[in-house]
């Protein structure tokens, strides 16, 4: 059976979920969106998901037709069309229809839709083991032109990364700004842990603000961890003691070669593992219900 898609205000089965070929999304990569996840009948850090939608939309000057309470709703209701309890959520907003020159103005009503489908987890092997990356030549956008910060329907940039990472045969590419400083992964920010201080770099470094990487620097700062926001290059990761990935796909993933160099001992860190359960853990209880019987027969059974 097919999904059933949110899309400008409908629910929809997928067949019938399309949008013009004159979409500005399809057409120049104008809008934004988001990617969610759903555990255990909750939508995981919503909020702040949602939060980020509306500030790429202000940055690029899109005025989304719905308040961030009927969004959020538009999620939660998306999941339970679907009968998702745990799955990933895709969430875009687009400048919506226009014609073939660029000009926002000519775009009057975004585009609005909502996908919510399974996940494809990475195999747990990859998590025990470690990822080997590498640095890639693209480098990340420069803030001035193209904001990272801005999660937009224009991943070019992460793409040619991806294929440069491909070519190696490398699960993740390190990519560093315009100054040779680390930024992120392709679709991932990047930490290190040195002496016992978890670093990683700041937004201004130009990188997207990762939700994933927020909630484990809040996790970290609970647990009485140092964090540091700081710039820093490759020779950071080569000699650090661990190093991992955060994103809402991969949540806390070790990496354990750069380049070729092994980082710490080759294996996953301590603080790496401490972070992932952590953060497994709140996964069971951060978020709005989507199916409310859940939360009574769950307290029901006590
Ligand atoms: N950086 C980039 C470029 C991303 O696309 C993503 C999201 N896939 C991240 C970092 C991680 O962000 P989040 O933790 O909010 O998923």
């Amino acid at each position: 059976m097919g999904l059933i898609i949110y899309l400008d205000g409908e629910f929809v089965p997928e067949e019938q979920a399309v949008v013009s070929v004159f979409d500005h999304g399809l057409l120049y990569g104008d809008g934004v969106f988001e990617g969610i996840r759903a555990y255990h009948n909750r939508v995981f850090k919503l909020r702040e998901h949602i939060i980020r939608l509306y500030e790429s939309a202000r940055t690029i000057g899109l005025d989304i037709p719905i308040t961030m309470p009927e969004m959020e709703e538009v999620v939660l209701e998306t999941c339970r069309r679907n009968g998702l309890r745990d799955g990933y959520i895709r969430l875009v907003v687009t400048r919506g229809r226009g014609d073939l020159g660029l000009d926002p103005r000519k775009c009057p009503n975004p585009t609005i839709f909502c996908i919510a489908a399974s996940i494809q987890l990475y195999p747990e092997e990859l998590y025990e083991k470690g990822l080997e990356l590498v640095t890639v030549a693209t480098r990340r956008n420069l803030p001035e032109a193209c904001n990272p910060r801005v999660k937009s329907l224009n991943y070019l940039n992460n793409i040619y990364a991806k294929m440069e990472a491909n070519l190696v045969g490398a699960p993740e590419a390190v990519m560093l700004n315009q100054e040779g400083y680390v930024a992120e992964a392709t679709g991932d920010n990047i930490f290190i842990v040195k002496n016992g201080v978890l670093i990683t770099p700041p937004p201004y470094a130009g990188i997207l603000e990762g939700i994933t990487r927020n909630t484990v620097m809040e996790i970290a700062r609970q647990k009485g961890i140092p964090v540091e926001e700081k710039l820093f290059t490759r020779h950071d990761i080569y000699t650090a003691d661990e190093c991992f990935l955060t994103g809402t796909a991969a949540e806390v993933i070790p990496a354990v070669k750069l380049d070729g160099r092994v980082i710490g001992d080759g294996r996953p860190g301590k603080m790496t593992w401490e972070l992932i359960h952590a953060y497994r853990e709140l996964t069971r209880v951060d978020g709005p219900v989507i199916f409310r019987e859940d939360e009574r027969s769950m307290n029901c059974a006590g």
